[in-house]
C-alpha cells in the first residue's frame, strides 16, 4: 500500500456522515429583530410546502441512509405553519426524531 493509499484511507475515516436534516420552514416570523439573521419578519408569506418539506426529507434519506437521525424544523417562527404538525408526524413515521 502506498503512502497516499493509507492517506486516503485514513480521510475516508474522518469523514462523518449528516446526522441531521435541518429545514428553514418559513423566514415567517412574528417577531422583526434587528440581528435575525434571515431577516425574519411578520410580512414573508413564503414558506415550504408539505411536500417540499416530505421530498427533501426523503432524498436526504436517500442519499444518506442510516445515518440521518433528527429533523430540526425551524424559521422563521415554523409554528406559524398549518403543515407543521403534518411533518412533525411525517419525520416520525420515518423514525426520525424531530
Ligand atoms: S427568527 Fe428569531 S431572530 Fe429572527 S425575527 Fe424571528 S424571533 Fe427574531
Amino acid at each position: 500500500m502506498s503512502i497516499l493509499n493509507g492517506l486516503k484511507m485514513d480521510i475516508e475515516q474522518l469523514i462523518i456522515p449528516p446526522r441531521t436534516i435541518a429545514l428553514s420552514t418559513t423566514y415567517q416570523c412574528s417577531a422583526a429583530c434587528k440581528n435575525c439573521c434571515f431577516g425574519c419578519n411578520p410580512i414573508i408569506k413564503d414558506r415550504l410546502s408539505l411536500q417540499e418539506m416530505k421530498d427533501y426529507v426523503d432524498q436526504s434519506m436517500e442519499y444518506y441512509g442510516d445515518s440521518i437521525g433528527v429533523l430540526v424544523l425551524t424559521g422563521g417562527e415554523c409554528f406559524l405553519g398549518y403543515d407543521l404538525t403534518k411533518i412533525v408526524e411525517y419525520g416520525a413515521s420515518k423514525e426520525l426524531i424531530v
